[in-house]
């Protein structure tokens, strides 16, 4: 199968992100959604994983399970702080057996009370240099158009990024609403010497609430007149329909900037992802 840098060669690419379901109801409502995705000729779907490693092997259950059963990529995220470079190997061992060919390397996030984190590693770049070192996967890495909560500045934000993308194949930002967020990360990114291709991630206005509160912790705008609109729709139809529209006017922006592909926050679910691809006429 492609790896992810050889379909970004390729041509624009089509992509959806997963988490890994907790519940037998969530295991078929993924399955459910595979399925209605199959028109869309997905370029390659990758999957989260709880940071720490919590619910790891339903992550690589649900990745190698995608990667065997479909004709596109399945790449697992992998995130770095609290594990040790024994664990993180063994996981990659056990990917590259399982012929998982892609890994999102992330950090993932220090514990929340302050306390330092262990294990041997802090950044993400750390990993990036584990798994390149080896030299069995294509890597992918975050970035934040808004710039990381965690940086000093937006020049040190833009120089450890554009040091990461460097060593890396492709990226995957955040999620944004304002075009202009990613295309200027983009110049910036450039201004440095920077030309990895870096896919937006795309999540439509589904749950304003959760949205909001996740805006919040990364310091991210939020477009509150958007959410008003979802939240005033008087039905489900009607929701969609805004979330849709809204989503469809985003992509539709960004592909006329020339991104090398649309990575889609779908959370599990077909409709608003299957709406907006029709809409845009990439079916
Ligand atoms: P890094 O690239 O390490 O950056 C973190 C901070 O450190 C930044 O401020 C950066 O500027 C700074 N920095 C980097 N290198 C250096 C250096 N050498 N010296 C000083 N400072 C440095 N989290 C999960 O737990 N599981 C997931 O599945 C998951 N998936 C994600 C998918 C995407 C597309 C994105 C955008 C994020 C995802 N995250 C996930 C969240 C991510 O783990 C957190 O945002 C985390 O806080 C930062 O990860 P990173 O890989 O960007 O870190």
């Amino acid at each position: 199968m492609a790896t992810i840098p050889e379909l970004l060669r390729a041509g624009r690419t089509l992509s959806v992100e997963f988490f890994p379901p907790k519940t037998p109801e969530g295991h078929a409502q993924l399955d459910a959604t595979l399925r209605a995705f199959e028109p869309l000729h997905l370029s390659f779907v990758s999957v989260t994983y709880g940071a720490g490693g919590t619910n790891r092997d339903v992550t690589r259950e649900i990745v190698v399970g995608i990667n065997d059963a479909w004709p596109f990529p399945a790449m697992p995220h992998l995130t770095c702080i609290g594990h040790s470079r024994v664990e993180l190997e063994a996981m990659l061992d056990d990917y590259v057996a399982a012929g998982i060919d892609n890994v999102l390397a992330l950090a993932g996030d220090p514990p929340a009370d302050g306390s330092p984190a262990e294990g041997d590693f802090t950044y993400a770049s750390e990993l990036v240099d584990l798994v390149r070192a080896r030299g069995d996967m294509a890597i992918g890495v975050a970035a934040f158009p808004e710039v990381h909560p965690r940086s000093a500045d937006r020049a040190e934000d833009r120089r450890h990024l554009a040091a990461k993308l460097a060593a890396a194949d492709f990226g995957i930002t955040q999620f944004f609403f304002d075009p202009d967020d990613y295309l200027v990360m983009i110049d910036e990114l450039a201004a440095l010497g920077c030309h990895t291709p870096v896919l937006p991630g795309i999540m439509p206005m589904t749950n304003p609430t959760s949205i909001r509160r996740f805006a919040a912790m990364n310091d991210a705008a939020f477009p509150e007149e958007l959410a008003a609109k979802v939240e005033a729709a008087v039905d489900g139809a009607e929701r969609l329909r805004i979330v849709v529209d809204s989503t469809v006017e985003l992509c539709q922006e960004l592909l006329d900037r020339g991104v090398p592909g649309l990575h889609f926050y779908c959370l599990n679910r077909p409709e608003v992802t299957l709406g907006v691809v029709e809409a845009l006429g990439l079916r």
